[in-house]
């Protein structure tokens, strides 16, 4: 049996590395983690205690069947909690990694050979029909029989409004999880984006500079919502709305079909009915043609992207805290540009009134939310995918094309056997991708796909594996 590697040292490749830990047998399982802690990733490599998780402890787990859940591991921390609490992401990066490192004694114990990578992966060439090699680091290579993508989103890149004065003057800072390199206090901070991340970036630069302005700038100027304190009763009516949105015809269809159901839920919090859709959301994606799709990103995506990802409500309470003691301005304005070195200049155009002004700030931080446009991107590895032909980048911009089962599409079309992606490299796939719950059940599906028994099964069947 040909060996497999999983490439990318976060929570999706802990999961999948976990998976196949359990069950792929023969061949060595190869981890290619990159420089930083394996397990952790983006989201729960922050050590910030204000930074919580925005699902309930209880639906937060790496591996389907887990021998311990996230409760019993947090509660172990703190003390008591409860599963409808919403805890510090960085408990459950290391709840992650405790998984991830039990799953490794497990293997040893069986005698299942796999290896840590602590490298990058710089180049994927095809075999043919005989699977992969993949270049580690600066020139080590390992042959594989498939490969499991999960690199996650691409580091940020500077927004085009962005001059290059302001960029090369240090003031301008592209990662949102990095206030550490700002050593200086700044008067004014002004935060590009309102979602989830901005949310976190505010809150930390609350912390760290008491005395600083906060602005936070964009578009629509709509923060996310926050979570009900308790999870909320499901909608009675919840399964013939899934089913008639399933059977509707594009996006407004689907919108009327949801403000109906909103308008007439009488007593349901209407979170709850958001709530009840997302079995389906990948779904109802899947139904929507190219142009539909385009639609939904210009016109809706802020207000979906506000409603169904939430804020944890300790999280909301303290942000609306520092909009009460006026030290947070949110505003819905376009960034026209970012100019000048200390202060920046950031001209803005105001939503309601079209009038423009100029900010001025000491520190500008682009919070802006998931980059997956690979064409554009610096991920060496993916750039080198799309100039091969082995990945094709999704025309909206949204990862790369895929199958169902998260196998690429190459340059022609076709499916790009033992090349497979989990997490937000779906997103124009899957749009729902990229929590937790969804990639947990992801990675087991795919490890189960590429365990022995199924591959024998598929080729008896004459299937392509
Ligand atoms: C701020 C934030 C908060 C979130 N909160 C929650 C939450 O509360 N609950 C929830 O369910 N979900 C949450 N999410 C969603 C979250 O994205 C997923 O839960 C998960 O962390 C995604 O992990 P990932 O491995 O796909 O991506 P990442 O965390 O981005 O990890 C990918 C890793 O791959 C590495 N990599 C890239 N290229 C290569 C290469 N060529 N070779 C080797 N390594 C490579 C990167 O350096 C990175 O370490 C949150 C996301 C963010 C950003």
């Amino acid at each position: 049996m040909a060996d497999v590697a999983v490439i990318g040292g976060g929570a999706a490749g802990a999961a999948a590395f976990g998976e196949l830990l359990a069950r792929f047998e023969g061949g060595t399982v190869h981890w290619i983690v990159g420089q930083h802690a394996p397990g952790r990733g983006v989201a729960y490599g922050t050590s910030d205690n204000q930074h919580l998780l925005n699902v309930r402890a209880a639906s937060m787990g790496v591996f389907q069947e887990h021998a311990e859940d996230f409760l019993q591991h947090a509660s172990r921390q703190l003390g008591q909690v409860k599963g409808t609490d919403f805890l510090p992401r960085r408990l459950f990066g290391d709840f992650i990694q405790a998984q991830v490192g039990a799953r490794i004694d497990a293997a040893r114990r069986a005698g299942r050979s796999f290896r840590i990578h602590p490298e990058s992966a710089r180049e994927i060439i095809s075999r043919g029909e005989g699977g992969y090699a993949i270049r580690v680091g600066a020139d080590r290579w390992l042959e594989v029989g498939d490969v499991v993508l999960a690199v996650g989103a691409l580091a940020q890149r500077p927004l085009r409004t962005v001059s290059t004065t302001a960029l090369a003057g240090g003031a301008y800072e592209l990662d949102p999880w990095r206030l550490d390199r700002h050593p200086h206090a700044p008067r004014r901070v002004v935060v590009i984006g309102t979602g989830l991340t901005a949310v976190d970036t505010l809150l930390s630069a609350a912390i760290r500079w008491p005395h600083a302005e906060l602005v936070a700038v964009s578009r629509h100027g709509l923060l996310p919502f926050n979570h009900a304190a308790l999870p909320l009763a499901p909608y009675a009516q919840q399964e013939a709305l899934n089913q008639a949105l399933l059977a509707s015809d594009g996006a407004a269809a689907m919108f009327r079909l949801v403000r109906r159901a909103l308008n007439e839920a009488g007593d349901t919090d209407w979170r709850s009915i958001i709530d009840g859709m997302r079995p389906i959301n990948a779904q109802l994606w899947q139904r929507l043609t190219h142009a539909r799709r385009r639609q939904f990103l210009r016109h809706a995506r802020w207000i979906w992207e506000a409603a169904r990802h939430r804020m944890a409500p300790a999280t909301g309470e303290a942000i609306y805290q520092l909009q009460e003691e006026g030290r947070l301005q949110v505003l819905a304005a376009r960034v026209l540009d970012v100019d000048g070195s200390a202060p920046l200049q950031v001209s803005l155009r105001e939503r309601a009134t079209q009038l423009v002004s100029v900010l001025e700030a000491d520190l500008v931080i682009q919070a802006t939310g998931l980059d997956t446009a690979v064409a554009y991107g610096a991920n060496e590895l993916l750039s080198q995918l799309l100039r091969d032909g082995l990945a094709t980048a999704d025309p909206l911009q949204l990862g790369v094309l895929a199958q169902a089962d998260g196998q690429l599409v190459d340059a022609d079309g076709r499916p790009q056997r033992g090349l497979y992606a989990i997490g937000s490299l779906l997103r124009g796939n899957l749009w729902e991708c990229t929590a937790m719950p969804e990639i947990r059940a992801a990675a087991h599906r795919l490890a189960v796909h590429l365990s022995p028994a199924a591959v024998v099964a598929r080729e008896s069947a004459g299937e392509q594996p």
